[in-house]
């Protein structure tokens, strides 16, 4: 990608937009099968990363990611904190020392997303954020390798992450708190899930507007 770090304000209030925006229905899903902070934890984060937006716009994206991942880790807190904070630092890791094209920002959110199931210990299937952030790497690596035109691509996006979160509706909870409601769980959306598809929406838009 040959879009500096100085684009992260814009993305950050993007995902502030859409979390505040359907914060209700988010936190009616964490009610259903979970807590009901999964908002209030994502929004503490947003906010962390809101004001230090103009030192994340500074630097270079290895610099930008860590420092958004380590943001997260101490202050979204519950099962999500160490999980986005994993996502970005992993992303960080992987693009040391490299050129960042769109080839190697496709490799880097997989190699986040490995990291997000090694920590989590979980995998597609299990009713979670990952059955939203799998496809979406998977669809990231196979438009970059198709060299795709950049609105098809983020187009492509979108609407995998849909279905990635619909997905979840029919699923039987194995991780997390839901977990512990098993059948209980069938019929209902993962807040996790649904709220990494509206960021990676809100991500995509602002990407081709
Ligand atoms: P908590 O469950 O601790 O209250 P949050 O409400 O912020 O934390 O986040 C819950 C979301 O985290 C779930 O909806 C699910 O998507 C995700 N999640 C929970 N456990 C795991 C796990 N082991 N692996 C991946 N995602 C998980
Ligand atoms: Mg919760
Ligand atoms: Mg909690």
């Amino acid at each position: 990608m040959n879009v500096s770090p100085e684009i992260l304000p814009r993305l950050i209030q993007a995902v502030a937009d859409t979390i505040e925006k359907n914060a209700e229905e988010v936190t009616q899903l964490d009610q259903a099968i979970g807590d009901g902070d999964h908002v209030v934890n994502l929004q503490r984060g947003i906010h962390a990363l809101q004001a230090q937006s103009a030192e994340i716009a500074q630097t270079d994206w290895v610099g930008a990611l860590q420092k958004i991942g380590m943001t997260l880790m101490s202050t979204v807190g519950g099962a999500s904190g160490s999980l986005y904070g994993t996502l970005f630092v992993a992303m960080s890791k992987s693009l040391r020392d490299k050129p960042v094209d769109r080839q190697r920002f496709a490799d880097a959110f997989a190699q986040g997303v490995e990291s997000v199931k090694l920590r989590g210990r979980a995998d597609a299937g299990e009713k979670t954020m990952l059955d939203v952030l799998i496809p979406a790497a998977q669809s990231l690596q196979k438009s970059a390798a198709a060299s795709e035109g950049l609105k098809e691509s983020l187009a492509e996006i979108v609407r995998t992450a849909e279905a990635g979160v619909e997905a979840t509706r029919n699923m039987l909870a194995t991780k997390g708190r839901a977990s512990f409601l098993g059948e209980r769980t069938l019929g209902h959306l993962d807040a996790g899930a649904k709220t990494a598809q509206l960021m990676i929406s809100a991500i995509a838009e602002a990407l081709a507007s």
